[in-house]
């Protein structure tokens, strides 16, 4: 088969290297090699991702800038510490370049439509994340707006992760270390409270800010982002969802996305249940969220649901790098 892969982010990049050997691949971006960048906090959980990346030829470990211990909680009223359980940085920009690297590139492509240019391609990956530019758009699409900055400095506060909910579960603000005195501060937050936080902490910490970046994150799960197919194109990664509510994470999510596609490459009605399949639980998650930011929570009726979750995270300890205890979720519901 002949595929385009349109977008080079995480799942698009990976997909690259996934996909078998025997098919013809090419990839679209839109931005032109040196504006190219990945908008993204950098952290994820290393025993998790590292088979994946292992799988994809490549050795995550090369890549880690931080090994975290604990993640301190803010409350504002209080600060309690998760155990962290694999939790790390890693840089993102380098080994999702590296993906990259030797494939069959179209940087500077904005593609817009499927036009006579893509005659000869059998599939169309839509990977293009936020953007979903080649899939019908998502009704009542939620998308938490989000800021962040690369900062540098003798006197961070934090010397491991840190983070700070806002109230009633719109969003958090965070500190991610990337070692020799980096960090990545953000805020991510519905109703954009983050508003002048990051440039207080710049002025505070006396922060060199390396890079400003900032982009929403869409949170509608993939239940809510069908069509997964249109015509020859099939989204994978961000386009349809695959970002955890609950953290605003992705990056393992689209890769595991592009896996499903892989599997189910000349199969799209098994690809779009196996998605729905594996992803089941962020349209659970999804469900209390928006009842929290519709101001709609009680948690007489989200119970089960919350119990549910509760139990899918502790589950999955490794899969999200971090401890989860019942009474540290009922502390930041109720913050
Ligand atoms: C501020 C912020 C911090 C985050 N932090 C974390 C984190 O710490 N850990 C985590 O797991 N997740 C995090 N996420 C989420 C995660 O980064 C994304 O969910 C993940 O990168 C999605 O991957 P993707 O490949 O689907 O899309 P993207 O990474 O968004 O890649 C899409 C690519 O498509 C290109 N593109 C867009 N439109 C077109 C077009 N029309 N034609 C051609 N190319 C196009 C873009 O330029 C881009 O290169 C964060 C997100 C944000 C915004």
């Amino acid at each position: 088969m002949k595929i385009a892969v349109v977008g080079a982010g995480v799942s698009g990049a990976y997909l690259l290297n996934r996909i078998p050997g025997e098919h013809q691949v090419e990839c679209f971006e839109r931005r032109p090699e040196d504006k190219w960048y990945t908008v993204c906090a950098w952290g994820t959980s290393e025993p998790f991702i590292k088979d994946m990346f292992k799988s994809a030829g490549f050795d995550f470990e090369k890549y880690v800038l931080h090994r975290g211990k604990k993640m301190t909680v803010d409350l504002g009223t209080e600060q309690f510490e998760i155990k962290l359980k694999g939790l790390v940085t890693y840089d993102k920009h380098a080994l999702t370049h590296d993906m990259i690297e030797g494939h069959n590139m179209h940087w500077g492509s904005h593609v817009t439509e499927v036009d006579g240019n893509f005659s000869d391609f059998d599939i169309v990956v839509d990977a293009t994340g936020l953007h979903r530019a080649l899939l019908p758009k998502i009704e009542n699409d939620i998308v938490i707006p989000s800021l962040e900055y690369q900062v540098k400095s003798k006197e961070l506060p934090y010397d491991d992760f840190y983070i700070r909910p806002y109230s009633g579960l719109s969003g958090y603000y965070w500190f991610f270390p990337l070692g020799e005195g980096m960090g990545h501060i953000g805020a991510g937050d519905y109703f954009g409270k983050y508003r002048g936080e990051l440039d207080d902490f710049v002025k505070k910490y006396h922060c060199e800010v390396i890079r400003k970046i900032g982009r929403p994150v869409r949170v509608s799960p993939p239940l809510y982002c069908q069509p997964f197919t249109s015509g020859k194109v099939v989204g994978v990664g961000e386009s349809i969802g695959t970002v955890y509510p609950m953290l605003g994470e992705g990056i393992i999510p689209s890769m595991q996305c592009a896996d499903i596609f892989v599997e189910h490459m000349d199969d799209m009605k098994g690809y779009s249940e196996a998605v729905l399949k594996k992803f089941a639980v962020y349209a659970k998650v999804f469900k209390f969220i928006k009842a929290k930011l519709d101001g709609n929570f009680s948690l007489a009726s989200y119970w089960p649901t919350l119990l549910s979750v509760f139990f899918y995270m502790k589950r999955n300890e490794t899969r999200y790098g971090l401890q989860t205890k019942l009474m540290d979720l009922f502390r930041v519901l109720n913050a």
